[in-house]
């Protein structure tokens, strides 16, 4: 079936459902939503939403982990987040929210926990470290200072010369973006989620103030409520019904290899490079001296230069087969924090934009499923509301 035949037999199917369930009290799992990306956000809301037995369809205009996701570092953490306590715990509980998804029937998560090894040069960024260190460990967080001996037993293959002075966060890991979407698209559709790409929405239909559905290129589908989850594109379409998302992007660039061989248990946050290794022994590597250019130059050239400063720390990688170089945009909200929750000019209609959605994936997907099939206001989310920007 292709996509025009998916969207119109879908289009039937809610003609044939419109008027039973109109007749519906609009909260409960009875509700039909749609889900505007396919990226972790909406895969996740997605799944969230199927899993409460609501009619769900999921719509990508290119297809899953299209946007950020697919070029994600995907490093699960919330020790980053010293500066802000809520954003700092929405990420923490996102990290718990991957290991409940972990224990759930389905396809499997490609996930690697192990924890995170950080040390820096000089005496200003190792004095930054440990503050964030000191931070994060006085909210409760497992987080430890390690010398030089330290680093390089919980790196054994790593090479930190001199005595560093770092930090380990022992509950972090990382996730391969791409492949869980992929897997919890697949866990959706197992739960009668459906899933249609392409489809653009070009617009979304509203009616006396309430969302009716998304019109795409190939028809209008209907809905009770609209979940624009769509990363860089969110901000268009929700502007097209006057909700302000104010977005920016910044280009974020990582190498790739082939598989190699187990080099690393745990993420890397050297110096001058980032470095953590797949489920499938691929190294995913990234240098902020690389992104000064803003993602312009030579993707290839760009490729060998992050992976020679990575072999400074894993000489292992020295001669190893580049597979591919990308270039991704960060969604990154006008004050930094998540957007998620319902617009107040239009009923039904419900955001959630984000950076750091790989990490708070999981427990944005539960409470928006929450917020939008119960009626039931997060309250842990009232710090991240659309509303901040009307
Ligand atoms: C280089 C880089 C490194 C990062 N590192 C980390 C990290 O270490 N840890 C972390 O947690 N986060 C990290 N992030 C951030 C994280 O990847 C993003 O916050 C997250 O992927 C956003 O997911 P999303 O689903 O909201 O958006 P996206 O992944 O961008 O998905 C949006 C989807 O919507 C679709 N779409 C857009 N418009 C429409 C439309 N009109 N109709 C239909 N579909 C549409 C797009 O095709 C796309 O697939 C990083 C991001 C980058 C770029």
């Amino acid at each position: 079936m292709d996509r025009r035949q998916a969207l119109q037999l879908l289009a039937a199917s809610t003609l044939a459902l419109g008027s039973a369930r109109s007749a519906l009290a609009a909260v409960g799992s009875s509700r039909k939503v749609v889900v505007i990306g396919a990226g972790i956000i909406g895969a996740a809301i997605g799944y969230e939403l199927a899993k409460r037995g609501a009619d769900v369809t999921i719509l990508d205009r290119t297809g899953p982990a299209a946007g950020a996701t697919g070029d994600s570092f995907a490093y699960l953490n919330a020790s980053t987040k010293a500066s802000s306590r809520p954003y700092f715990g929405l990420n923490w509980l996102g990290m718990a929210g991957w290991r409940a998804w972990q224990q759930e029937p389905g396809a499997a998560l490609p996930l690697r926990w192990g924890g995170a090894v950080y040390w820096r040069e000089g005496a200003a960024a190792t004095q930054l470290l440990a503050a964030s260190l000191g931070t994060v460990r006085g909210w409760g967080y497992a987080g430890r200072a390690v010398d030089g001996a330290a680093i390089r037993r919980l790196l054994p293959s790593v090479t930190a010369t001199g005595d560093p002075q770092g930090a380990f966060f022992p509950e972090e890991g990382s996730v391969d973006p791409a492949e869980a979407v992929a897997a919890l698209l697949a866990r959706a559709r197992q739960l009668g989620a459906r899933t249609v790409f392409p489809a653009e929405v070009i617009g979304l239909v509203v009616a006396s103030g309430q969302v009716r559905g998304v019109r795409t290129r190939d028809g209008e589908l209907t809905a009770d409520a609209v979940v624009i989850a769509a990363g860089l594109g969110s901000g268009a379409l929700a502007q097209s019904l006057g909700v302000p998302l104010p977005l920016t992007s910044s280009p974020g660039i990582l190498v790739h290899t082939r598989p190699q061989p187990p080099l690393l248990d745990r993420l890397v946050f050297a110096p001058h490079s980032t470095i953590r290794q797949t489920v499938d022994g691929r190294i995913v590597s990234s240098s902020s001296g690389h992104e000064g250019g803003g993602g312009s130059g030579d993707p290839a050239a760009i490729g060998r230069a992050i992976l020679a400063g990575a072999a400074d720390y894993l000489p292992q990688l020295r001669d190893s087969a580049i597979d591919r170089v990308t270039i991704g945009q960060r969604v990154l909200p006008g004050d930094g924090f998540p957007i998620v929750g319902f617009a107040s000019k239009v009923d039904g209609l419900y955001v959630a934009v984000t950076h750091s959605g790989v990490t708070l994936a999981p427990v944005l997907g539960r409470w928006a499923a929450t917020e939008i099939l119960d009626g039931i206001r997060v309250d842990l989310l009232d710090g991240f509301r659309p509303t901040r920007f009307s």
